[in-house]
C-alpha cells in the first residue's frame, strides 16, 4: 500500500499572513485533500527576536475564513504533536546531539568578534564571500580544532557555543523539485550552517528537517524563497540517514507586484489601495487595523478562487471553482514556474461573479454591516434592502457598494444631472410631466410592468419621445442617468415616494434652470 500523503503549512509567527503565505497553505491543502492525505499546521516559532504573539491566532482565523481545514495542528491536536516548535526543544537537542556524536556536526565557540575578525581579514585579502566551511573551519575555534579536553572544559564551564553542520566539500546535491525540475548545486557553495543557536534554540533548518521527518511529511510545498535552502536540507537528511524517507519538494512561484517586477509587498498594497492580507491585522504601534480582503467585502470563496489562480490554472476556460472543484482539478504539474502578477481588478471580478449568485437575503445581511445608518433611521426594512439587491446585483463589486452606488434608493437624491435638466426640462413640457405624475398616482398596482405600460402610453400620446421622458423621469427619481431599469426602480421606491420625488424634482429643475437663465 502506498504511503499516506502528509503535508504541512509551517508559518513563522513574525506578523500577519501575506496572501503569498495563504496561497501556499491553499495549494498544500488542495493537493492533500485530493489524495485523501493529512494537512497540518505547524508553528515555526524558533526565532524569538521576531516573535509576535498574536500571529498564531491570526493564522488560524485566516485559514478558517478561507475554509482551509487542518487535520492536525496547534489548534486541533493530532498524533504527531506538539505542533509548535518552541514546545519541541528537547527533540531538536536530541537530534543535534546525534549529529555531533556521528561527527556530522561540531561545537563552535567563536565569539561574534572573532567571526567578524575572520570576515575582515578575508576582505583585506580581497575575498568578500568568506564562509565558515571546509576551507576555513580549521582556522576557527571549534571542536574540530581544539583539543578534546579543552572542548569538554568549555562545555563544563558553560561557555557559549553553537553547533554547526559539517558540510563535506565537493558533493553534488540534486533536488528534484516538482515545479522547477532538477536543481543541482555543489556543496562548496553551502556553509557550515548553525543548527543549534547559543540560546539552545534550533535554527529554522534543523527544526524544519527534524519536524518534517518526525511528522512523516511526504511533500514540502512552500514559497520559492526556500529553494536556495533546499540543497542544505537534502544534506541534512543525508547526515541524519533519512534520505530514503526525504519528502518531495515543490517550490511555488512568487506573487509579483501588479507592474510585474519584484515581489508583492504590503507597501504595494498601501500605494495602490488594496490589501495584501486575508483578514484585518493591526501592525505594532498602529492604532487602526489595516483592512484585509474580508473587511473590504470579499467573499471568502471568491478570494480563494482568485488566490488559486495566482500561479496555477486548470488548463481549461473555466474560471469559477468551488473549493471542491478546485480540489478535483488541482495538480502540481499545472503550477507555473514563473511569478504570478497580482491583479486587483481580477480579484474584484471574481467577487462580482460570486455576488451575482448570492441570494438577496444573504447580500442584505452582508451589506448591513456597512450600512451608514440603522435601517430604522433610514426608514426601511430588510425586505426593502432585498429589493435593492434585486436591482443592483449585476452592478456592484462588494455588498457595501449599495450604500454608495445606490444611495438614491435609500434617500432622495442630493444632486441632479445638470445636463439633462438644461436640455430636457423645457417650459412647455412641464404640464405634461404633471400629467404623467397624476397618471402614475392613479395606478392601483404600482408594479414595474404597470409603471412601464403607463409611461409608454404617455410617451405615445404626447409624442415626446422615449429619451425626453425616460431620462427626465430617471433623473427625478435618482438624480443621475445611470442605474438599473427605471421601471423597476419606481416599483421598488413605491408610488408615494415616486410622486414625492417627481414633485421635488420638478421644483428643483425649475430652480436650476432659473439660475442659468
Ligand atoms: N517557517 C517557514 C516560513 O515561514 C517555513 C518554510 C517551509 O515551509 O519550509 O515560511
Amino acid at each position: 500500500m502506498s504511503q499516506q500523503v502528509r503535508t504541512r503549512f509551517a508559518p513563522s509567527p513574525t506578523g500577519y499572513l501575506h496572501i503569498g503565505g495563504l496561497r501556499t497553505a491553499l495549494y498544500c491543502y488542495l493537493f492533500t485533500r485530493k489524495v485523501g492525505g493529512a494537512f497540518l499546521l505547524r508553528i515555526e516559532d524558533t526565532d524569538r527576536k521576531r516573535y509576535v504573539p498574536e500571529a498564531e491566532d491570526y493564522f488560524i482565523r485566516a485559514l478558517e475564513w478561507c475554509g482551509i481545514q487542518c487535520d492536525e495542528g496547534v489548534h486541533v491536536g493530532g498524533d504527531y504533536g506538539p505542533y509548535r516548535q518552541s514546545d519541541r526543544k528537547e527533540l531538536y537537542q536530541k537530534y543535534v546531539q546525534q549529529l555531533v556524536d556521528t561527527e556530522k556536526a561540531y561545537y563552535a565557540f567563536d565569539t561574534p568578534e572573532e567571526l567578524e575578525a575572520m570576515r575582515e581579514a578575508a576582505k583585506q585579502q580581497g575575498n568578500h564571500n568568506i564562509k565558515y566551511d571546509a576551507k576555513t573551519r580549521l582556522q576557527m575555534r571549534n571542536s574540530l580544532t581544539l583539543p578534546e579536553e579543552e572542548v569538554q572544559q568549555l562545555l563544563n564551564d558553560g561557555a557559549p557555543y553553537v553547533i554547526r553542520i559539517k558540510i563535506e566539500p565537493n558533493q553534488e546535491v540534486t533536488v528534484n523539485d516538482l515545479v522547477r525540475g532538477l536543481v543541482t548545486i555543489n556543496s562548496n557553495e553551502i556553509d557550515d550552517k548553525v543548527m543549534l543557536k547559543s540560546d539552545g534554540m534550533p535554527t529554522y533548518h534543523l527544526a524544519n528537517i527534524v519536524d518534517d521527518h518526525s511528522m512523516k511529511i511526504t511533500h514540502v510545498i512552500r514559497g520559492e524563497e526556500w529553494l536556495p535552502s533546499t540543497p542544505l536540507h537534502v544534506l541534512l537528511y543525508r547526515a541524519f540517514g533519512w534520505e530514503d524517507t526525504m519528502p518531495q519538494f515543490a517550490h511555488l512561484p512568487l506573487i509579483l507586484k501588479p507592474e510585474g517586477k519584484g515581489k508583492l509587498s504590503k507597501r504595494d498594497g498601501d500605494r495602490l489601495g488594496f490589501p495584501v492580507f486575508p483578514i484585518a491585522w493591526t501592525e505594532e504601534g498602529a492604532d487602526q487595523p489595516s483592512k484585509g480582503f474580508r473587511e473590504m467585502g470579499f467573499f471568502s470563496e471568491a478570494f480563494v478562487n482568485f488566490l488559486a489562480f495566482l500561479g496555477w490554472n486548470p488548463g481549461t476556460e473555466q474560471e469559477i471553482f468551488t473549493m471542491e472543484e478546485l480540489t478535483d482539478a488541482f495538480t502540481i504539474e499545472r503550477i507555473s514556474k514563473s511569478g504570478a502578477k497580482f491583479d486587483f481588478n481580477k480579484a474584484k471580478w471574481f467577487n462580482e461573479q460570486y455576488l451575482k449568485n448570492k441570494s438577496d437575503a444573504e447580500l442584505t445581511e452582508a451589506a448591513l454591516a456597512y450600512a451608514p445608518e440603522k435601517l430604522e433611521e433610514l426608514q426601511i426594512c430588510k425586505e426593502y434592502v432585498n429589493g435593492v439587491w434585486g436591482l443592483m446585483k449585476e452592478r456592484v463589486t462588494f455588498p457595501s457598494d449599495i450604500w454608495t452606488k445606490a444611495a438614491y434608493l435609500f434617500a432622495k437624491p442630493d444632486t441632479y444631472d445638470a445636463k439633462v435638466v438644461r436640455k430636457k426640462w423645457k417650459e412647455e413640457r412641464i404640464p405634461l410631466f404633471e400629467d404623467l405624475k397624476k397618471r402614475l398616482a392613479a395606478l392601483d398596482d404600482f408594479s414595474s410592468t404597470n409603471v412601464e405600460t403607463s409611461i409608454k402610453a404617455f410617451i405615445e400620446e404626447t409624442g415626446l419621445g422615449f429619451g425626453n421622458v425616460l431620462q427626465v423621469f430617471r433623473v427625478m427619481l435618482a438624480g443621475t442617468t445611470k442605474g438599473p431599469s427605471v421601471f423597476d426602480m419606481a416599483a421598488l421606491l413605491g408610488k408615494e415616494e415616486v410622486v414625492e420625488r417627481m414633485e421635488r424634482g420638478a421644483k428643483i429643475f425649475d430652480e436650476m434652470n432659473a439660475l442659468l437663465a
